[in-house]
């Protein structure tokens, strides 16, 4: 038995499983997640994400759940790299979160 794996897709917004065996075909648009947020987040819902970035087109990732959901550990070495030069670490950081918040009031 595959162990499944749960996902974020940036570019769909949707959370998704997938087998352990497929996750090599994975691009750095697909965050690991060590499991679904709480759909009383404010933020997200449980959703994940908190709405469209039209200009940059994916799904913010939620500013509250995105530490503490990520599977850090099966982001192996690499950054996914949403945007160039935009990375997760600097979505993590919070002055990005502050100003996508802001482009998406
Ligand atoms: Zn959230």
């Amino acid at each position: 038995m595959n162990e499944l794996k749960l996902y974020f897709s940036m570019i769909s917004g949707d959370m998704y499983y997938i087998e352990e065996d497929e996750i090599k075909n994975m691009n750095s648009s697909q965050l690991p997640l060590i499991g679904k947020p709480k759909d009383n987040c404010k933020k997200c819902h449980g959703r994940f994400h908190q709405g469209y970035e039209i200009h940059k087109k994916y799904y913010v990732p939620c500013s509250k759940c995105f530490k503490k959901y990520i599977d850090w550990s099966a982001m192996k070495h690499e950054d996914a790299i949403i945007e160039t030069p935009r990375t997760t670490s600097e979505i993590a950081d919070h002055d990005f979160i502050m100003e996508a918040e802001k482009g998406n009031m």
